[in-house]
């Protein structure tokens, strides 16, 4: 696919042509890598922030957040939960903090889990941008996995999203998703799509830049506004929900059909466009999906957007309502499995 024909593709807006588009991308996946969705558990263990971009809620300017780092303790038993839930992986992620105290924390908590559920739990980490050596220290602990997105591939439009300083710059992105890499990790990338200033054109080339890095895993989401936020002045600019939402399930549908056999996630910023965002992401193409395990009293500290799904949800109900949605559209979980990308273990 050329970036013609993908920009075709995310063009589209005739709703036979968009069923048809998500359908082509949902039997690519099937044949390609099977039907199966695998889920991860997904524990937001610290919202302190070093970083100041300006779409997220939990920036470190943003005073109303008041942060929080789980302890050990907390952190497992949200293991515990997705394990005992036959969940066959989970994801740590956390705001960006590089010190040897928090490295250490991470590690700690690898080993933890790992011993705790006799390496039955594949994990997964996001916990941005870290020196090579702190990436090799979490590989040899135990994670496999690591998703970072680079939010746009289009360097004018990345300084539109952050501050233009040596805590955000595009290069040193770049490098460290480069690095995860070098140090063995099944990689992770991805972008927001509806943000201001950004077009279908720099969305094809997101989905090329995908393709050219390689990656195993793709996390793409909606962008949602955030009213304590600087890019908040600029939601004039935004496509209604309802366009956003099909812009992202389009999005999902031509990576599928441009890498077909990596794991593309299902976000839950989907699920504040329509309470069934991600279940339709999977029917077009997505076949990861990452349920909150975080301890509902830490939620409100975590909305890196507004109107975050699943803040005064019990997250046995929340499960059972997304595992009954999967079962009616025909859809298999892959119980107790890490799920890794088929990209990756070939
Ligand atoms: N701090 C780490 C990092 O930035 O890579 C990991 C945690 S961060 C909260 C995870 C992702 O949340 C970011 O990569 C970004 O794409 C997404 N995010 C932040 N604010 C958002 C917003 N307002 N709307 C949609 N996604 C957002
Ligand atoms: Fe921090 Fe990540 Fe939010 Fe940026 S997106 S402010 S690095 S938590």
């Amino acid at each position: 696919m050329n970036r013609n024909e993908i920009i075709e593709r995310l063009s589209l807006s005739e709703p036979d042509s968009l069923a048809a588009l998500y359908a082509e991308a949902n039997e690519i996946k099937t044949s390609t890598i099977g039907n199966k969705v695998y889920l991860r558990g997904l524990i937001e263990c610290s919202n302190i922030c070093n970083k100041n971009c300006y779409y997220c809620g939990i920036r470190r300017d943003n005073q109303t957040v008041s942060r929080y780092l789980l302890s050990d303790e907390e952190v497992l038993s949200a293991v515990d939960f997705a394990w005992k839930n036959r969940y066959g992986s989970v994801v740590l992620q956390s705001g960006e903090q590089q010190s040897a105290h928090f490295t250490n924390y991470i590690t700690r908590l690898l080993h933890q889990i790992k011993e705790y559920t006799n390496n039955e739990v594949g994990i997964t980490l996001s916990c941005g941008e870290q020196t090579g050596a702190t990436y090799k220290e979490w590989f040899k602990a135990g994670a496999h996995r690591y998703l970072l997105r680079i939010e746009t591939s289009n360097k004018v439009l990345y300084y539109k999203l952050h501050p233009n300083d040596d805590k955000h710059s595009f290069d040193n992105r770049l490098a460290a998703i480069r690095q995860l890499r070098i140090e063995g990790y099944q990689v992770g990338t991805g972008v927001m799509i509806g943000l201001p200033f950004q077009t279908v054109d720099h969305l094809a080339d997101d989905l090329l830049f995908f393709r050219s890095m390689d990656i195993d895993m793709a996390g793409m989401g909606p962008y949602l506004e955030h009213s304590q936020t600087p890019l908040y002045q600029f939601r004039h600019l935004l496509l209604p929900p309802d366009k956003r939402l099909e812009l992202a399930l389009k999005m999902v549908a031509t990576l599928r059909l441009l890498m077909p056999d990596i794991n593309i996630a299902a976000t839950t910023a989907l699920q504040v466009l329509h309470p069934e965002g991600r279940e339709m992401a999977v029917s077009a193409g997505a076949n990861i999906i990452m349920p909150n395990m975080t301890l509902p009293k830490f939620r409100p500290e975590y909305l890196i957007y507004e109107h975050k799904p699943g803040i005064n949800d019990d997250a046995d109900i929340s499960k059972s309502k997304l595992e009954q949605n999967l079962q009616n559209a025909g859809i298999d979980i892959g119980y107790n499995e890490w799920g890794d990308s088929r990209h990756f273990t070939g």
